[in-house]
């Protein structure tokens, strides 16, 4: 359902669905259900509402301004206080701000605030953990990843019976470890250093990210001053991609649909170009 009419496309991968849209200055909103998260939320079409964990990337209005409102919404509907993880230089201007909205709207806002430190790692599930890692924007940013954890067993044990391994473990030998799979990074707008600051971001599964600008016109310093990122700097990490899945948005809104997919089309290598999804 989508009664608001906000514009909301989606994309399967491997089990997994990515919806939302993004566009600079307008509004920007993900999640995937499977994993039962999103990230930011500029807006937040009344689907998203079942959702009850998301990763605010920075507090700018397009990606934050449906806060309130989801928040208010879970209550009415009485669900679970939802989960916000969010930068922690701005969890008390946050908290603030729905004090604000709980005496403007007689309601109160119950929801859970996290304080985001890049390098850190938050536990959602036994099989999935987030990392953050910095990003470059104007406002404090943190980019985050999904990882996939699996236990596997250690390699010393690899040749040996059920009943052996089973031995071993009983004597009080750890016979397994984590694995970690990559499987959903989000940027959020950044310049260049934030896709940079993890490798892991050119190893997940799907790498969602942003590219406000392409023209060539358009000067790159000037970009990364105001931290976003411009098609050279997709062309120039080319041989970098090992994701499955590159999704290109956050375009600019003085470009029209089909000039972007055109250009970016062209500009792009033959080995990117199948990989990469431009969410227009
Ligand atoms: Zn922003």
């Amino acid at each position: 359902m989508n009664l608001e009419n906000l514009p909301l496309r989606s994309h399967i991968h491997d089990g997994f669905t990515v919806e939302g849209y993004s566009r600079a200055a307008v509004q920007t909103y993900w999640r995937i259900p499977e994993l039962k998260l999103g990230f930011d939320m500029g807006a937040s079409p009344w689907s998203f509402m079942g959702t009850p964990t998301f990763f605010i990337t920075h507090a700018h209005l397009d990606h934050m301004a449906a806060l309130p409102s989801f928040v208010a919404r879970r209550r009415m509907m009485k669900m679970e206080p939802p989960t916000i993880y969010l930068p922690a230089q701005v969890v008390e201007h946050v908290d603030r701000m729905l004090k604000s909205w709980h005496k403007l709207d007689r309601g109160r806002m119950l929801c859970n605030l996290v304080p985001v430190i890049p390098g850190e790692e938050y536990e959602l599930s036994r099989e999935h953990v987030v990392t953050a890692y910095p990003t470059k924007h104007t406002v404090p940013s943190v980019g985050y990843i999904v990882w996939e954890r699996r236990k596997k067993l250690k390699a010393e044990f690899l040749g040996l019976s059920g009943q052996e391994i089973r031995d071993i473990r009983l004597g009080g030998t750890e016979v397994s470890e984590e694995t970690r799979i990559p499987l959903v990074s989000y940027t959020g707008d950044t310049a260049p250093p934030g896709l940079d600051a993890d490798p892991a971001n050119f190893q997940a599964k799907i790498l969602i990210t942003e590219m406000t600008f392409f023209r060539p016109e358009h000067r790159k310093e000037k970009i990364h001053k105001f931290g976003h990122m411009h098609l050279d700097d997709i062309l120039a990490r080319a041989d970098q991609f090992q994701n499955e899945l590159i999704i290109l948005g956050h375009f600019s809104t003085r470009y029209h649909d089909n000039q972007i997919s055109k250009a970016i089309d062209k500009a792009l290598p033959e080995n990117l170009r199948g990989r990469v999804e431009l969410w227009l």
